[in-house]
């Protein structure tokens, strides 16, 4: 059976009247006859919420019980957009990153992600259930510990499983009818983009572009899984369409805006005609994982 993955962030399902709300795009797929896997974030603030408890009880933070508890609030989400969904009597089940599994890595709080068993989710859907509504933001760590994958990680998430069953199409569900020519709260000439190619959108996310965890279409792209992001709210307004190939190509799709960048200036006279010089550099800055946006050079 064809199989849609559907990703709802904290203000598509913020209350109880968005849960239904979003359970009935749910629904009206599987009547379409998809097979869906729905990921949820927390309640919008309820992540800050959970955060702000840590650091007021031990800002030292033990990265583990940090997970533990800021995981807790897509666990809440998942359980009741099942719950939604049975009232509708869409047969549905909720399951924590944990029990699908997300094999992760064990750097808490900014796992990278390792594996994911396709078998293991194939099972619960034969169980009879359309629907498994999966708790984003979550993994499991070698050790058997819940790990997050960053803030904002629900969106990796859905990519993540969409990846793994190669899904037909994600789309993600966020407050703003898609992703804008800039940050619409800068200016209101912002517009939104139709379609975008998955490398463009990539970088905007990565540079500074806040629609998207900036991990998000690594999965997509190996798939060749086409991604749309639209509003919850405002379904009507269409959205962005990110895809392999795109019919548009404008001279430049956006502009983002990064604050608080470090600039280093390095200069050398070992570099004049020289080989090898900026490997040597980029080393350094590789062996303390530091990640270059920009590089300029000349002699
Ligand atoms: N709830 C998590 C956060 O606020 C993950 C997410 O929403 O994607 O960062
Ligand atoms: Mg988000």
């Amino acid at each position: 059976m064809p199989l849609l993955v559907m990703k709802f962030g904290g203000t598509s399902v913020a209350d109880l009247t968005r849960i239904k709300n979003a359970a009935q795009k749910v629904k009206r797929e599987v009547e379409r006859g998809y097979e869906v896997i729905v990921i949820v974030s927390a309640m919008s603030g309820k992540t800050n919420e959970l955060v702000g408890w840590v650091e007021e009880t031990s800002p030292l933070f033990d990265a583990r019980e940090y997970d533990a508890i800021v995981s807790s609030g897509e666990n809440v989400t998942a359980g009741l957009m099942a719950l939604t969904l049975q009232e509708m009597d869409v047969p549905a089940r909720s399951w924590q990153g944990w029990q699908v599994p997300i094999n992760t890595t064990d750097t808490h709080s900014s796992a990278r992600f390792t594996s994911i068993e396709r078998a293991n989710i194939d099972a619960k859907f034969s169980e009879g259930f359309k629907v498994a509504v999966v708790a984003g933001f979550q993994g499991l760590s070698p050790e058997g510990r819940i790990t997050t994958l960053g803030r904002g990680g629900s969106d990796y998430s859905a990519a993540l499983l969409a990846e793994a069953l190669n899904a037909t199409n994600l789309s993600i569900w966020t407050d703003v009818v898609g992703i804008f020519t800039t940050d619409p709260r800068i200016t209101e000439q912002a517009r939104a983009i139709k379609e975008i190619s998955f490398g463009e959108a990539a970088e905007m996310a990565t540079f500074g572009a806040k629609i998207l965890h900036p991990a998000t279409l690594i999965p997509a792209m190996r798939q060749n899984i086409p991604v749309f992001v639209g509003s919850s709210k405002e379904p009507e307004k269409g959205g962005t369409q990110i895809k392999q190939k795109v019919e548009s190509n404008p001279t430049y799709r956006s502009i983002a805006l990064r604050r608080e960048q470090t600039l280093v200036t390095v200069k050398s006279p070992a570099m004049l005609h020289a080989s090898g010089f900026l490997a040597q550099v980029f080393g350094i800055l590789a062996k303390h994982e530091l990640s270059v946006d920009l590089i300029t050079t000349s002699e």
